[in-house]
């Protein structure tokens, strides 16, 4: 039996779906104006583990995952630059280019961690007309009023229940109202559905409207579009806990309006990668903060990405995820361990060997169990040292769990694992010069390259020795 915290009801309710095993997923994607962090990255780890495990459940999933092109503004508030045109000012560029250049690389991104794509990509420069559909629609029945000059707002005093996602009520959201708010705004929680173009200026990317030229609020195209692929009402919605008090919460209202019903069973949310710094609390990554890495650069420090995936499945989606070059060396240690185990057993497989049931009941308990990624790596580690069990039993047993695991268990090969004691050689002399000449980032470098290898360096006065992990 599958259970899976649910943000709305906060606990951990048995999940079903609405159609029989058929489940409808939208998970909000990326805003691309810039390369996705890794932090951005985990928390679409979690959701192909949320997906992964639906299947492996028995569940047939239509999963849509949008792409936001325009109208996300630099202020969750409503103000500030649009986050596009401001990636284009940034590389000389045209915001349609950005869009085009950052897509591909965020898909890139996700097939090197071995992520599932969606069955539908949208964009919401390619959705205008169904966003347009649906403002009309609230308007219609009287959710919506224009601030002259600004755009078209969603009246959340209309609504009850507005903020049931994260329990906002109307004293603490006047505390907690931002001091960038809209001026015209009838109430601080009210957001913008419709932003009209500057009068005077020609933005790169707008449209025609009824209200006038302008583009979309960034809630309007995930509604619009989880509609248009998933129908009215939807098992799971998921993305960043960062989304759950404006964005999800502006979805939820738009779309119930709209509709006049429940929209959405389930909404999970994935939790930070964090950075913790010395003495101070821990800041989550974030593009705005100007500090954040990328899967291409933890590849050029010599990582596999797949060493990422499996470090990512070390913490809990719900828990926050201490980020350290430390951490990630062990991962890589540990996957590098997995990987030998794997060809090792599987040179002793026979295609009549099945998985072992005692182990693959333990694994499924723990996936059950809201995705329990740190049991489930448990158990795959149990059956990896099970003595009593055949050697092909237990490769079958992995490859079975890598159905949601995902760390790629049938692909795994020698050589991404060979290094000539030579090579090591090099490298440490290298890294012995790098470290005379002060140049710490490139030492680094070749430790971790090593350590993706499954080489750990150990340094003593008598200088630099080595071990297989
Ligand atoms: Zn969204």
């Amino acid at each position: 039996m599958l259970r899976l915290y649910n943000t709305m009801t906060q606990s951990v309710d048995e999940f079903r779906p609405i159609d029989d095993n058929k489940v409808g997923l939208y998970t909000c994607g990326l805003t691309v104006y810039n390369y996705a962090h890794i932090g951005n990255l985990r928390m679409y780890v979690f959701e192909d583990i949320l997906k992964r495990v639906l299947r492996f459940c028995g569940y047939q999933i239509r999963h849509v995952m949008n792409i936001t092109d325009v109208g996300h503004l630099t202020s969750d508030a409503d103000t500030g630059e649009d986050k596009m045109e401001k990636g284009a000012a940034r590389e000389g560029k045209t915001a349609w280019e950005i869009a085009e250049f950052y897509q591909q690389a965020f898909v890139a991104d996700l097939d090197r961690l071995n992520i599932i794509p969606p069955d539908v990509w949208c964009k919401a420069t390619d959705h205008i007309p169904e966003q347009i559909a649906l403002v009309r629609k609230l308007e219609e029945k009287g959710f919506t009023y224009v601030i002259d000059g600004d755009g078209v707002y969603f009246d959340t005093s209309r609504l009850s229940d507005y903020g049931k996602l994260v329990r906002l009520d109307a004293e603490g959201l006047k505390a907690g109202a931002r001091v960038d708010v809209v001026a015209g705004k009838r109430n601080v929680t009210d957001f913008a559905l419709w932003k009209f173009s500057p009068q005077g200026s020609k933005r790169q990317m707008e449209w025609p409207s009824p209200w006038g030229v302008g583009f979309p609020g960034w809630h309007t195209e995930c509604s619009a579009m989880a509609v248009k692929y998933l129908g009215e009402r939807l098992d799971i919605h998921c993305g960043g806990v960062d989304h759950k008090s404006v964005h999800h919460t502006n979805e939820i209202a738009q779309t119930e309006s709209a509709y006049g019903h429940k929209w959405v069973n389930w909404w999970m949310h994935g939790e930070w990668l964090v950075l913790p710094k010395e003495g101070g609390e821990a800041a989550k990554m974030s593009k705005s903060s100007g500090e954040f890495l990328t899967l291409d650069y933890l590849i050029k420090r010599g990582y596999d990405p797949r060493a990422f995936r499996y470090y990512c499945l070390n913490a809990h989606y719900r828990q926050q995820l201490a980020f350290s070059w430390e951490a990630l060396d062990a991962a890589g240690i540990g996957y590098n361990r997995l990987k030998r185990t794997v060809l090792d057993l599987r040179g002793q497989h026979r295609k009549a060997d099945g998985p072992i049931t005692k182990h693959m009941d333990r694994f499924r308990a723990a996936v059950e169990d809201d995705l329990n990624m740190p049991r489930a790596l448990a158990a795959m580690w149990a059956a990896t040292k099970d003595e009593q069990a055949p050697p092909g039993r237990r490769y079958a047993t992995l490859v079975d769990m890598d159905r949601v695991l995902g760390l790629g268990v049938e692909k795994m090969e020698e050589e991404q694992l060979a290094i000539s004691p030579e090579e090591i050689a090099k490298l440490i002399d290298e890294r012995a010069a790098a470290r005379k000449a002060k140049d710490f980032a490139r030492a680094d470098q070749i430790r971790s390259q090593l350590g993706a290898k499954g080489i750990v360096l150990e340094d003593s006065r008598g200088g630099t020795t080595w071990r297989r992990a």
